[in-house]
Order: structure tokens, then sequence, then C-alpha cells
């Protein structure tokens, strides 16, 4: 397999590139004595606009008023190809196409965004995409096309439907291998598989990519916070963090399992990457108790939030994993204001959005009244009278 495989053509005395080119990786300095550093990437998301990239103020309601808070859009990134996991996958569909790989074998729960993205990502570079699917359904008939579903059928990904409760290492993992023999058998082609969300030591590259393209912010950030949901997006936040030597205070909402999971995971990843004097729970505050009635599920109060949030900040955050960390985030502002190192607070938005496309709000959103909620008008005749109260 060539690496390039890009075509230059020419418009005027510009050249432009037509197709995706396989980039060589070249880490950030304070990152080169890392082990197991990739040699390429593919970008995927929108590169070189500097204004999606920014840090914003975010008005937020509800937070005390000695804090500031900002916002960075890695939602922001694409259309449907957007949000954190994006910042993986450029890594690891690198690594697909350069062993050649002509299948995308990932996992994740009905609504998983990472399955979505990988999905379309994976049919963009020309390979094919299968996405085991967590959910109880009985019959091909119930999968329906709500949320990322839609996206996942609009690029004819394939999608195999297991019980909700099956764990990765046992249930998931041995699947996955299972497909891509079987894939092997009939076609004799290879198939690349993702763990879930995307969270191994190749994808943990993606995110001290983020953080280096922050570090100009970040002498005048604090803290950091991030939802989690596999780990790999703050446990690269944290171990470039440490590795820069920045003094900010990265903390993780968790939205599943438990401090301790996640705690294991990155000290996994942190001796991957050849880092032995540090551990976890030096670098990371892990924050607990915003999960509501469990993974992928939402309360009513969650939903209002949600709604709150894009009707007083335009800025819409999904159910499953950043409504409940800014839910968390203001939270512990309001009552925990402690456990923040300052008072200039970064979140990072993860992405997520087209979960909300699952009709779980649309009952809310019909009867919501609050003083910023949709009015709607039956407008029939021009010279009626409107009161857009
Ligand atoms: C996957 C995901 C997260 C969590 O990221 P991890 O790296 O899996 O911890 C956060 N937000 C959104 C929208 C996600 O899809």
């Amino acid at each position: 397999m060539e690496s390039r495989y890009d075509i230059d053509g020419r418009m005027g005395s510009k050249t432009v590139t037509m197709l995706k080119t396989l980039l060589p990786y070249d880490p950030p300095r304070w990152a080169q004595g890392l082990k197991n550093i990739p040699k390429t990437m593919i970008p995927l998301s929108p590169r070189g606009d500097d204004k999606v990239r920014m840090i914003n103020p975010w008005n937020l309601p509800g937070f005390p008023k000695q804090f500031e808070v900002f916002i960075r859009r890695e939602d922001a990134t694409g259309a449907a190809i957007s949000g954190n996991k994006v910042r993986k996958l450029e890594f690891l569909l690198a690594d697909a196409i350069e062993k050649g790989c002509k299948h995308v074998i990932t996992c994740g729960g009905i609504q998983s965004n990472h399955c979505r993205i990988t999905a379309l990502a994976a049919r963009e570079l020309g390979m094919t995409p299968h996405l085991v699917l967590r959910a109880d359904i009985e019959s091909e008939a119930d999968v329906g096309c709500e949320g990322n579903v839609l996206l996942n059928r609009m690029c004819g990904a394939h999608m195999y439907m297991v019980p909700k409760l099956s764990p990765y290492l046992t249930e998931l993992k041995p699947r996955m291998e299972k497909l891509a023999e079987s894939i092997r058998e009939k076609t004799g082609e290879e198939s690349y598989l993702i763990p879930v969300g995307g969270s191994n030591t190749l994808g943990v590259f993606g995110f001290l990519t983020v953080f280096e393209e922050m570090l100009p912010c970040i002498p005048w950030i604090t803290d950091i916070v991030v939802a989690c949901g596999s780990g790999g997006t703050v446990g690269g936040l944290c171990i470039a963090n440490h590795l820069t030597g920045s003094k900010v205070k990265v903390h993780a909402v968790i939205v599943c399992d438990d401090a301790k999971y996640f705690h294991n995971h990155v000290n996994e990843t942190l001796s991957e990457l050849g880092l032995t004097d540090v551990q976890s729970e030096e670098i990371l505050d892990i924050i607990e108790g915003y999960k509501g009635r469990g993974y992928g599920l939402s309360t009513e109060e969650e939903l209002e939030f949600i709604m709150d949030i894009g009707a007083s900040t335009g800025v819409i955050l999904d159910p499953t994993y950043t409504g409940k960390a800014v839910r968390g985030l203001v939270s512990e502002l309001q009552n925990n204001p402690h456990r923040f190192r300052g008072n200039q607070i970064l979140f990072i938005h993860t992405g997520g959005t087209f979960g909300l496309f699952d009709g779980r709000i649309n009952h809310l959103l019909k009867q919501r009244n609050t003083p910023n909620s949709s009015q709607i008008h039956i407008w029939t005749d021009m010279d009626d009278f409107i009161n857009p109260s």
C-alpha cells in the first residue's frame, strides 16, 4: 500500500489537494520522548480555521460570579464527522490505511457517536464500516432510523445488534474478532479493529494534539473540564498537561463506570507511553455523581438543563456526555468551589448532538413554556396582528 494517495490538481495557479493525504506525524517537542508514537495521521476535521479552535467566553447561567467559564468547540470540527472521536480516528484510521485494511470494525451503544463518526470517516476513506451495537432489540424492524443510526444507515454501515449489557472484554471484543475472521474467510480482506470509544494508545495522540493547539491559551486557564466515557480524551489531556509542565488541573466528569476504572485506564496508557514516574491519581481529578439513571439514559431534569443551556447560550449539549458533564460542572462550582485550582475554567465540548435526535426530548420541547422557550404562531393571514410576546 502506498503511503500517499493524494492527487494534486490545478485550479488557476493554485494547487488543490483533491483527496485525503496520509501525513507524516511529528509529535510536539514535549511528546518526543514517548514510546509508541504513531508515524502517520490523516486529517479528518477541517484545519487551518483557527476560529473554531479558539477558546471563547461562555455565558453559562448559574455558576458563582468569582468564576469565568470558557468553551472550546471540539463539537464544531465538521458537520456529521464531528466531535472528540475525530481526533482519535485521525490516528487510528491512518494506521488502518497503512496496514492495508479494507474494513473497519468498532463497537458501542446504539446511539454511539464514536460508531457514527467511524462509519462516516471509513466510507470517506474508501473502507467498509462494521458496527457492533449494544441494544435490546429483537428484530431488524426495531432498529429504527433515529439520531446516529440515521447517519449509520446513510453511509451504509453494517450494523450488528448485540445484547445491551455485553461487556467489552468478554463479549464485544471477541465478537469483533469473530467478525474480522468471517470477513477474511469470505473476502480475503483484512479488517481494522477499533476498541470502544477509540481509546487506546494511538487514539490518545489526538488529544495530545488538541492540547498542543490550545497551548497559547493555557497560561490563563486554571482548570479544564471534560466529559469522560472511555477515558481516551481526558487521558490525552492530563498526560499533555503533565508533559508540558502546565499547571492546569484536569477534571473528568464520568458518565459510566467509576473513578477506579478510569484511573486504571489512564495508568495503562501512561505505561504504554513509557511514562513510569507518574500516576493517573496525581494528574487527574475524576468527578463522580452525575451519571443520573445510567449510561445513555436521561432524567427529565437533565433534559430540562440541556434545553435551558440551549435557550440561554445557543450551545447545544448532548444527553449522554456533555449535558451531564456541564451539569456536574455547574453543580461543583456551586457546591465544591475548592475542588478547582483557580477561577478560569475551560469546558471542552466534545460533540454528540445527534444523540438528541432520537426522540427522547421531543415531548418536553413541545410542552416547554419558559421565558426563552420557542413560541409557535400559526400565521395564515398576513394582516393579522401577531403578538410575539
Ligand atoms: C465519546 C464521547 C465522550 C467521552 O470521550 P472518551 O474519550 O470516550 O472518554 C465525550 N463526549 C462525547 C460527545 C462523546 O461522544
